[in-house]
């Protein structure tokens, strides 16, 4: 061999060795770069909003576009805020409707009508008479409950072209399903950034987005009967929407009774379906947050009759202590507390 060609020969060896030990290098760099966790806890919604976002550096931006997100959201679809089109509705039912409120108004009928009624957005004269969680709540009489009852009808709600119309004297409350909301807003604004991994709560939905460091999250579910922090078991999961309805989350106590949040549509008083609280996973928080309220009113069997009808999973906690777990949820769900039994076992 010519001793051109074998310089030739050894540069190349050379330039190659370096390339390798360069890509070993960046490849070590990249999975060796130390993820930092911003954290962020706000009020909103009338409720605690905390943010956790992984990354590979500070993402205090971040965490601020989504409180604000959240903000403006609740301006929007708060039936308190004069600048939504839901208070307007409720002011003269009928509204002109952006595309937001009418793909709102069209999917909480599905449920509505999904549930049979044990989800519906009109029991809005039925909140205000209660206003549990609020400072002017109390129980109201039997006569104004039964006046309240004919406004609470889902089905008198009606889209026609860029309009909604509801009855007259109804009003429209988007409490059960403006939590889950926030949550599939955020999850769209996260996608248009490279945040790998966030654990995003608003009051009782959360976002589980990307991947904690690479690996599934662990999420405690609330124990409905200890405090705020107490959980009563696990759920390892992806990225997914978890929202819980409990009776603890809001409550009213009068005369050595307890009233909660959730109204039975039906009677007009706080539903007893004989849970303490449903927890559902799925894909969409507007769908996981509605179908937690409907799951509550409707209790456990008719609960899970309605869970077949969609792609949902949930975790179900009976008056008795008792643990359901639908079956896509059993190799993910780890009970914690030995006050409760889980059925099946
Ligand atoms: P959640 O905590 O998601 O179950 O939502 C409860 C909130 O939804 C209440 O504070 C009310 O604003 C509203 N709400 C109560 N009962 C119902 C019901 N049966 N259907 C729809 N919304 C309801
Ligand atoms: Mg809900």
């Amino acid at each position: 061999m010519s001793g051109e060609k074998r310089k030739k020969i050894n540069s190349v060896i050379i330039f190659s060795v370096l390339a390798f030990a360069l890509f070993i290098l960046v490849i070590f760099d990249f999975l060796h770069k130390e993820t930092v966790t911003t954290e962020k806890y706000t009020v909103a919604m009338g409720t605690v909003v905390t943010q956790k976002i992984l990354s590979d550096k500070e993402e205090n931006a971040v965490c601020d576009e989504i409180a604000s997100l959240i903000d403006s959201l609740e301006n929007r679809i708060s039936r308190h805020k004069e600048s939504s089109e839901i208070y307007l509705l409720n002011k003269n039912n009928t509204v002109s409707l952006s595309g937001e409120l009418g793909d709102i108004l069209k999917r909480s009928q599905e449920i509505y009508n999904l549930s049979v009624g044990a989800f519906d957005i009109t029991v809005g004269k039925l909140t205000s008479l209660w206003n549990i969680g609020q400072e002017n709540a109390d129980v109201p009489s039997q006569k104004e409950i039964d006046k309240a009852l004919p406004f609470v009808d889902g089905s008198k709600v009606r889209i026609e072209g860029e309009k909604a119309f509801t009855k007259k004297g109804q009003a429209v409350d988007l409490g059960a399903v403006g939590k889950g909301l926030a949550c599939d807003e955020i999850r769209e604004y996260l996608e248009k950034t490279d945040i790998s991994g966030a654990v995003i709560s608003v009051g009782g939905s959360i976002l589980l987005y990307g991947e904690n460091n690479g690996g599934k999250w662990n999420v405690g579910i609330r124990d409905p009967n200890g405090e705020s922090g107490d959980y009563m078991g696990t759920l390892t999961l992806e990225s997914c929407c978890i929202s819980t309805s409990g009776d603890y989350e809001r409550v009213l106590r009068k005369d050595g009774k307890t009233y909660h949040h959730i109204l039975d549509p039906k009677t007009g008083y706080p539903a007893q379906s004989g849970l303490k609280s449903v927890t559902i996973v799925c894909e969409n928080g507007f769908l996981s947050d509605a179908l937690s309220t409907a799951c509550f009113v409707l209790g456990l069997e008719k609960g899970r009759e309605l869970l077949e009808k969609e792609n949902a999973e949930a975790v179900f906690i009976t008056d008795e202590n008792e643990i359901f777990v639908t079956d896509g949820l059993k190799n993910c769900f780890s009970l914690t507390s030995d006050a409760y039994n889980l059925a099946g076992e």
